[in-house]
C-alpha cells in the first residue's frame, strides 16, 4: 500500500498548488507579476485583470473596442519597453506569450473567465549575458495601461523568494533582497 499512498500525497499537492496558482484575488487594477531569475534567463508572469488594459472584460464589441484591444496586445508584445533590466546584465527578449479566454489569445486554463470577469495571462522570457548585473528592472506597465495602479510583484532568485508592491507612478523594482 506504501506507494500507493505516496502517489496519492504528491496528486494532493499538485492540486493544491494549481488551486493556489488559480485562487489568486482578481482586482481590477491590480496586477500581479512574477519573476523568476535563473542562470542565463528571467521569466516574468504577469497577470492582470482584462479590465485594467481595456476598461473592459470580455471580447471587443465594434471598431473602437477592437483598436483598444489591438493597441493593448501591442503593448503587452513591447517586452523591452515593459520591463528594462539593469543594462550591463545584457538582457534581450527571448519570447513573449499572451494567454486570454475572452480575446481569443493563446491558450487559456478553464479558470480564466469568472463570474463575468476575465484575466491576461502574459509570459515573457529575457535571455541575459550577465544575469547577476540585473539588480533592477524598470517597469513600463503603469505608462502602457492607464488603469493599473499597482503591482504585486514576487521575484524568486537562487538567493530566495521575496515580495515588493510597486505602487503608480513608481516604476522600479529592485530584484535584490
Ligand atoms: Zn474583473
Amino acid at each position: 500500500m506504501k506507494p500507493i499512498r505516496a502517489w496519492a500525497a504528491v496528486w494532493c499537492l499538485s492540486i493544491t498548488g494549481a488551486a493556489l496558482a488559480q485562487g489568486r484575488p482578481h482586482v481590477h487594477g491590480v496586477a500581479q507579476l512574477d519573476i523568476a531569475i535563473e542562470t542565463g534567463k528571467i521569466t516574468l508572469q504577469l497577470e492582470t485583470p482584462l479590465d485594467s488594459l481595456l476598461g473592459f472584460e470580455r471580447a471587443p464589441r465594434g471598431v473602437a473596442e477592437t483598436r483598444r484591444v489591438e493597441t493593448a496586445v501591442a503593448a503587452l508584445k513591447a517586452a523591452g519597453v515593459l520591463f528594462r533590466f539593469t543594462p550591463t546584465a545584457g538582457c534581450a527578449v527571448a519570447s513573449v506569450d499572451l494567454s486570454s479566454a475572452a480575446l481569443k489569445l493563446g491558450s487559456p486554463g478553464p479558470a480564466e473567465q469568472r463570474e463575468g470577469h476575465a484575466d491576461l495571462d502574459a509570459t515573457y522570457v529575457f535571455n541575459c549575458t550577465d544575469v547577476a548585473r540585473a539588480t533592477e528592472v524598470d517597469v513600463g506597465l503603469f505608462d502602457a495601461f492607464i488603469r493599473m495602479q499597482s503591482l504585486k510583484v514576487e521575484v524568486a532568485t537562487a538567493k530566495g523568494q521575496f515580495k515588493r508592491d510597486l505602487k503608480r507612478p513608481s516604476k522600479r523594482v529592485s530584484l535584490v533582497r
